[in-house]
């Protein structure tokens, strides 16, 4: 018993020992350097916190683990008509396709990070009137989705121009019938006491080359005429234009940008 009682006491104070001796953790960073211009942390400051963990999609485009997945090939769940109906569109083959009227998400969005993919359909007449689509975000500010390849149209209204407003910075459009992406950075625009507090911007990639740079909206997006913010809340649905073509649609999902005032 007195044996036991030895080993016990030597166990601990070897394991108390090496408490005491145990190394600290090593410092991440420095507490000795200047402060930001922000006041809030110093440079290189080891005590900031770590970058939430984001697991990416195993390939290029696909989903990471914190999006929300509006549509994975399998159905319109996410979506309905903007009046209370279900979406019309046809869903076949992995992919979503313009029937009988726009579409928009159930939830509301602010500022978001979205990932959509689209084909245009062989082409059939010209202009506006060739694979014709939009992307409303915040339900109001359309990215347009048109047929741009060897389809000359005004430019604020062709592939990836914000409509009515500005051109993309490049043509960056495939062929009919190939798969196209639009990785869409939006921040939605702030409103107080019914004024304009900050606009709206737009960073976007059309199939990976960059189209819009911050780019900031001047209000909404309408057809032959200049588009003005009216005060709305801060978030609103993805809506999907129908303008009469069959418009395929794929991988779509986003990621709710947070915390964008305090960055
Ligand atoms: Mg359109």
């Amino acid at each position: 018993m007195k044996r036991i009682g030895l080993f016990v006491l030597t166990v601990l104070a070897a394991v108390a020992l090496r408490a005491e001796d145990a190394p600290k953790p090593k410092p991440l960073g420095y507490q000795d350097t200047p402060m930001q211009p922000n006041g809030k942390w110093h440079v290189h400051d080891g005590e900031r916190p770590q970058p939430v963990i984001v697991t990416p999609g195993e390939q290029p485009g696909q989903a990471p683990s914190d999006a929300i997945v509006l549509f994975d090939g399998k159905d319109t769940e996410k979506w309905s008509d903007g009046k209370g109906q279900p979406s019309k569109w046809i869903v076949e083959n992995g992919y979503m396709q313009v029937n009988g009227g726009e579409i928009q998400t159930k939830d509301k969005f602010g500022d978001i990070q979205l990932h959509i993919e689209f084909a245009t359909p062989p082409p059939k007449g010209d202009g506006q009137g060739r694979g014709n689509s939009g992307v409303f975000l915040c339900g109001r500010y359309e990215f347009q989705v048109l047929d741009s390849f060897n389809n000359p149209t005004y430019p604020d209204g062709q592939a990836a121009a914000i409509y009515s407003q500005t051109p993309p910075l490049v043509n960056a459009s495939r062929k009919p019938g190939e798969w196209q992406v639009y990785d869409i950075v939006f921040i939605a625009p702030r409103f107080e006491d019914g004024k304009l507090k900050s606009p709206a911007y737009v960073t976007a990639f059309h199939n990976g080359v960059l189209v819009h740079n911050k780019y900031e909206l001047t209000g909404t997006t309408p057809h032959k005429n200049v588009g003005k913010y009216q005060p709305h809340e801060p978030s609103g649905p993805i809506k999907l234009q129908d303008h009469g073509n069959p418009m395929r649609f794929r991988n779509i999902w986003l990621r709710p940008i947070k915390n964008y005032d305090e960055q």
